[in-house]
């Protein structure tokens, strides 16, 4: 398999060629030069599969430069119970049957740091660490968070070789929970940096650093942010994992809905689909930030300022653009470089392009795709809902995925929702909802009681750099 950039201006590359990288050179994002097809009787043999075997059927298209004992391998070491919590990995659980067709929560959550991004993360980590030892050089991860993303990477990366974590994390603007989950870690190659600042001061000080290129190549300076190739493909498998979970035949659909916030999980869910997965819609839910809402029902691509990006009881989707869109829009647009090129470069100068009333925007809706959006208070109001009908308590994220999920259930068509991440890691509102807070699971317990090893810094871009720099 090789793989372009969605602006058209790359020499293709191998899966390996593409995997550490961050943008195409051109700017564009990687994709595959195609997306593979399987038919009915792949599908049939999938479907008695394991997670990892599955798992391993579906890397085995896209990263086909990697001989396939050691790929089997690093997805055996990922994918166990004793890391995920259950043998299915993602288990479904059925909410309600309904004259409005059966409606399901696949639990995406069950890893390390009680999100989903654990799937994705725990096999970058192994295939980073597979390839850097194979071409002996070092990456520096740096990155900026708020939560979930940081800490699904330093549980990813940790005690791996040739491979150290810098994160920055605005000191004492994180969850309890959040904070101990990553302070605590003690881990020698994993330094979590408490900037004296907010999330966007993190930021800039990533940006900076990165837009340093000769400190960057000096210090092997790199990212695993939610547009890296890798991750899309290892979420692409829960969507097949949740298909056979909930069907018996190949002949029966079903449809997803998926809270979301940078399209990369739900653009995992275009990619399967595209594969050839029986699905009949594609719901894309968004909280009060609905960049996405607005696109999918108007063709209106309109990107936020900081400033108007809502601030809300779902964090990890208060996005102000959608980092991997751009690779959804170039399949919309039948793949076709030149054109996504000149929209991104509208982006760019005005903050918006608009493809409604197009012949393209219409196959958006075709291929199933529909979006809703929610508010703080029908996010309460959907946690309580399933509390008392179904003794579930959902997180925030999910209730947003669940609430927009009411709209576009049908009859024979089992609905899908993903549970992006355990309640226990958004208790406040989980108090306001129903009056009490989650339990975090039993090993998580006291968690907030270990050593927590920080540092402390102002946010001083020379301190930053001479910090990596005497650790590099
Ligand atoms: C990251 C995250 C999302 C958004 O996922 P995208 O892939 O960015 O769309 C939703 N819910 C939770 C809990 C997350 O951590």
């Amino acid at each position: 398999m090789r793989y372009i950039s969605t602006r058209g201006g790359m020499e293709p590359l191998s899966f390996t060629g593409v995997l550490l990288g961050g943008l195409a050179p051109d700017g564009g994002l990687v994709v595959p030069e195609q997306i593979p097809r399987v038919d009915d009787a792949t599908l049939q043999q999938w479907r008695g599969q394991t997670y990892a075997e599955l798992a391993f059927s579906i890397l085995s298209l896209y990263c086909d430069d990697i001989p396939q004992d050691d790929l089997r391998a690093m997805v055996d070491r990922t994918y166990t119970a004793k890391t995920f919590g259950s043998p299915e990995i993602t288990p479904l659980t059925l909410l309600e049957e309904g004259p409005a067709g059966p409606l399901y929560l696949e639990h995406l959550s069950h890893g390390p740091t009680l999100a989903f991004k654990d799937l994705a993360m725990q096999l970058l980590g192994q295939l980073f660490e597979y390839v850097l030892l194979k071409e002996d050089r070092w990456l520096n991860v740096l990155g900026a968070t708020s939560g979930d993303t940081g800490s699904a990477a330093e549980y990813a990366m940790r005690g791996k070789r040739n491979m150290r974590v810098f994160m920055l994390s605005p000191d004492g603007r994180m969850s309890r929970f959040q904070r101990a989950q990553m302070y605590s870690l003690q881990d020698p190659n994993i330094f979590n940096i408490a900037i004296d600042g907010v999330f966007d001061d993190c930021q800039d000080m990533v940006k900076a650093v990165s837009s340093d290129l000769a400190f960057k190549q000096r210090r092997s300076i790199g990212t695993v942010n939610s547009i890296n190739w890798a991750r899309v493909v290892a979420q692409v498998v829960y969507y097949f994992k949740g298909y056979f979970a909930a069907t018996t035949a190949n002949d029966q659909q079903v449809s997803f809905a998926v809270p979301t916030g940078n399209f990369g999980n739900v653009l995992a869910a275009h990619i399967a689909r595209m594969m050839g997965l029986p699905v009949a819609k594609l719901v894309v839910a968004t909280n009060e930030n609905d960049v996405l809402d607005e696109f999918f029902k108007t063709g209106l691509y309109r990107v936020r300022s900081n400033a108007q990006t809502h601030e809300t009881s779902s964090p990890s989707m208060d996005i102000s653009k959608a980092s991997n869109f751009e690779r959804f829009v170039f399949d919309l647009l039948d793949r076709d470089g030149a054109r996504v090129a000149s929209l991104w470069q509208m982006v760019d100068a005005h903050g918006e392009f608009d493809l409604g009333g197009t012949r393209e925007f219409h196959r958006a809706e075709s291929w199933g795709f529909r979006s809703g959006s929610s508010s703080h208070a029908q996010r309460i109001d959907t946690i309580r809902h399933w509390r008392d009908k179904a003794s579930i308590v959902v997180d925030t994220h999910t209730a947003d995925g669940l609430a927009v999920a009411q709209q576009y259930r049908e009859a024979g068509v089992p609905m899908i929702c993903m549970q992006t991440a355990q309640a226990a890691k958004f208790a406040e509102s989980i108090r306001e909802a129903i009056g009490e807070e989650p339990l975090p699971p039993p090993a998580y317990r006291g968690l907030e009681s270990l050593v927590q090893r920080y540092t402390l810094m102002p946010a001083d871009l020379a301190l930053l750099k001479r910090f990596i720099a005497a650790r590099t």
